[in-house]
């Protein structure tokens, strides 16, 4: 989902003030609405490379969560489904699309849209999901599944509908990946 070459990346300075009512200077581009720092400490999370194998960036919390917790909102532009597949039918992009209900979607595609985007799928991953999308009142939030230990990364499953409808490809199984195509020998290496 953090596949960086298909989001619009929004430059903006970070909103934290002190308590003398200082705004921090930092500009951040990838952990609106505060700056990578500010993010750490007034917010528990970080960014970093995630540990679900080539899925790029995940959301990591210095946090704890039990069951039932709610950890980060997945925000966004909402927009209609027709806008969306509008946007979309074209070119692909469409990655960070979330249903909220059958008619409108939120697109994250922007990276000022919050934390949330950058929840990865558990495919892959030898770590289980500890995560899943709830909707509620016209916002989709992020809530613990099991105890969240400080420094997990948050893991999630975007679900088979949800993933068409976010123009990912299929899972491929774990068969397809092993299975190994006849390989052409180099005749030039003799
Ligand atoms: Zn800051």
């Amino acid at each position: 989902m953090a596949d960086l070459n298909h989001t619009i990346k929004v430059k903006a300075r970070c909103t934290f003030k002190n308590d003398k009512g200082q705004r921090c200077k930092t500009m951040t581009t990838m952990t609106h609405p505060f700056c990578e720092d500010h993010t750490r400490s007034e917010l528990g999370f970080w960014i970093g490379q995630s540990t679900v194998p080539n899925a790029g960036l995940g959301l990591f919390s210095s946090n704890k969560y039990k069951k039932g917790d709610t950890i980060v909102e997945y925000a966004g532009e909402v927009i209609t489904t027709k806008q969306y597949n509008e946007r979309y039918e074209n070119s692909g992009y469409g990655e960070y699309g979330m249903t909220l209900g059958t008619r409108r979607v939120i697109d994250a595609r922007k990276t000022s849209s919050g934390l949330g985007r950058y929840v990865c799928d558990a495919y892959g991953s030898e770590h289980k999901k500890n995560s899943q999308y709830e909707e509620d009142k016209g916002k989709i939030h992020i809530i613990a599944i099991r105890k969240i230990k400080p420094g997990d990364e948050i893991l999630i499953s975007y679900g088979k509908e949800m993933r068409r409808a976010m123009g990912i490809q299929p899972e491929k199984s774990k068969k397809d990946k092993k299975k190994k195509k006849d390989k052409k020998k180099d005749k030039s290496k003799k």
